[in-house]
């Protein structure tokens, strides 16, 4: 059987048992509930599309970034299926939006977990977007980190060391950072019917203000046989 690769909002809860950082959101399974689900959540928001043909959201034109009010929040509503139709997703294949609170990041990070034959869980850190690509930027560690692997593993990315205030820059949040590393070293111990872990990006905020993971995907194991 092949392994099962969850939705934003599956990984989401299935992250959130650990306690890690994430941003607020709610699932909205239809346009009637809308308004009334999404009153408890902050302006601006972030709209995404939940459906299986669509993996990777802003690929189909997915994600609607700067929500500010709740007649944007209908127009995005439909804008996002028209996306979706427009890429051969049928409303029957969308199993609702993901409304989300934006986060204003200082930098983006991305935090992937691996499971390795040899060494069991394995953790990812690299610059966010298409950087990570570009640079190669990245740094390993073997789970369970201390807060010695996680200092190591920072100053090796050089997208980590942007956030350390250069050039005048704002400083990020790396208390918030190290310990939403920390959580997730944690939770890959702990658990062990994950196959492979990613939440990028991961926005690190001001100094004091957190670190938020704004997308996941948890990819669970399926045995063989
Ligand atoms: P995809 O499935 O395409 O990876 P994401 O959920 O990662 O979709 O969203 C695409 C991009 O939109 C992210 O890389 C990030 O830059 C931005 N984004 C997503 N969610 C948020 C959020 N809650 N706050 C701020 N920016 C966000
Ligand atoms: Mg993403």
């Amino acid at each position: 059987m092949p392994d099962i690769v969850l939705s934003e909002v599956e990984s989401r809860r299935y992250l959130e048992k650990s306690g890690i950082s994430m941003n607020r959101f709610v699932f909205v399974p239809g346009r009637d509930e809308l308004i009334e689900l999404t009153r408890t959540l902050r302006f601006p928001l972030v709209m995404k599309l939940i459906s299986p043909k669509a993996v990777h959201k802003s690929d189909i034109g997915g994600v609607l970034l700067d929500i500010a009010n709740e007649n944007e929040l209908l127009t995005g509503w439909d804008t996002l299926f028209a996306n979706a139709a427009a890429h051969g997703i049928r409303p029957e294949d969308i199993e609702g939006i993901n409304v989300q609170e934006q986060i204003r990041g200082v930098g983006e990070i991305l935090i992937g977990l691996k499971r390795d034959a040899t060494f069991g869980p394995v953790l990812v850190l690299g610059s966010g977007g298409i950087l990570v690509e570009l640079l190669k930027d990245v740094a390993l560690g073997i789970c369970p980190l201390n807060d010695n692997d996680i200092d190591r593993m920072l100053r090796k990315i050089k997208g980590s060391r942007l956030l350390e205030g250069y050039r005048g820059k704002t400083k990020g949040d790396m208390d918030a950072l190290r310990v939403l590393i920390k959580t997730v070293s944690d939770m890959a111990m702990d658990m062990d019917d994950w196959q492979e872990i990613d939440l990028n990006p991961v926005l690190v905020g001001p100094e004091g203000q957190g670190a938020f993971a704004v997308d996941a995907r948890v990819v669970i194991r399926r045995e063989n046989g």
